[in-house]
Formats: C-alpha cells, structure tokens, sequence
C-alpha cells in the first residue's frame, strides 16, 4: 500500500488549478497530452516510483530501474471515462508499462459514473495500490499470482499478472485467458498443484487442433 499521495506546488498547482477550475463536462482525459504537463507528469511519476519502493502498484514486481521510460503513470480509475480525477492524488500511482496496458480502461468502480472520489477500498474492484494491502489480496511469489479475495482475482485478470507463468513456462493465452477464469480460481481455491494441473489442462484444450 502506498503510503503518501503526490501534492502539487508552485507551476504544477497552477496547471492543476486551471483543470480543477474547468466545469466537469469540459474536462476531457486528452489534457493528459497537453506538451505543458511534462515536466509535471515526470514530477508524478518520479514521486510514485520513489513512494512504492520501485515496485509496480498491480504486478508487485520491482523494477531495478527508475528511467522514466520503464514506467507509467496509472490512472487507477481511467481518465477516458473520468477525466475529473486526472490529477486526483490517490487516483494516481506508477504502474509498469504491461501493466498498464493491459488494465487500459476497464471499470474499476463498483458503482459507475462516481463524480467524487470514493475513499474506502471497498469501493473498487481492484487492488487498490492507496487503500488495500496487496498481500492481503494476492499471494505472489515469483511467477505465481493466487487470489486470495475477490478483488485479488479482478486484478490478476485485469491486469493479466498470469503472463509472467505462461512465459516463463512457454504456455500462450491459457492461464490468463478469462474464458477460463472460474476453471482456473477453481483450482486456486484449492492447492498450488491443483492450480498448475488446471493450467496444463487448459493449455492442452488450447492446444488441440479444431
Ligand atoms: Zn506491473
């Protein structure tokens, strides 16, 4: 869990102001874009990174490297659909690029369309990098992501944390793909051998030819 959020002084509070001020309907997540937030954005960032010790808010990983290119800044609840939280500090932290891309815009709220932001993890889907502790959610340990919770499970699909096994065991679109999701926390819910019986099951269905 992160344990400071991100403030904003000097230039990056005006450029802060001057979004907050907008009325909501003209707040598009494009502004994100603008050449004027750069220096702000890799501010952020920097900020994150620091904050959650170089470990990636979804993947828990750490990333021996702080270049501002190994790392995104996450909107935790997108900014296409909810652009009035683009500079919401606990709607902010720093996710790995796979990460990030693979959670892209999905909805992570558990009530849609919210215009102010909720401040109880039990308003999100997901593992919450600022309310939840990752570890009460998922087991993770090298290659292996067992949900624990609900929210543990939401998050290892939505972010696809299973692609770190298939690659490492050479399996493709198994494990992480969703069609197959009750078979395979079926198997979670059991015992570490289960779950890697289920996989390879599911791995040979995938591999057979039509
Ligand atoms: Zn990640």
């Amino acid at each position: 869990m992160i344990n400071a959020a991100v403030t904003y002084a000097d230039a990056d509070k005006d450029l802060v102001d001057a979004f907050e001020a907008l009325p909501r309907e003209s707040k598009s997540g494009d502004y994100w874009s603008e050449d004027a937030l750069k220096a702000l954005k890799g501010r952020i960032k920097s900020f994150y990174i620091a904050a959650q010790g170089s470990r990636c808010c979804y993947c828990d990983r750490h990333q021996g490297t702080e270049n501002h290119r190994a790392w995104d800044v996450e909107h935790i609840v997108d900014r296409a659909k909810y652009a009035w939280f683009l500079f919401t500090p606990r709607n902010l932290a720093a996710a790995c690029p796979d990460c990030n891309l693979a959670k892209s815009e999905t909805e992570v709220l558990k009530t849609r369309g919210r215009k102010t932001y909720p401040s109880s993890s039990a308003d999100f889907k997901i593992v919450h990098p600022h309310f939840d502790q990752f570890n009460d959610h998922i087991f993770h340990y090298r290659h292996v992501y067992i949900p624990k919770t609900p929210k543990g499970s939401f998050t290892i699909y939505t972010c696809k944390l299973l692609r770190f096994a298939e690659k490492y065991i050479d399996w493709q679109n198994s494990a992480a793909d969703t069609r197959f999701e009750a078979e395979v926390n079926a198997a979670f819910d059991s015992e570490l051998p289960m779950a890697v019986a289920a996989v390879n099951s599911i791995a040979n269905q995938l591999s057979q030819p039509d």
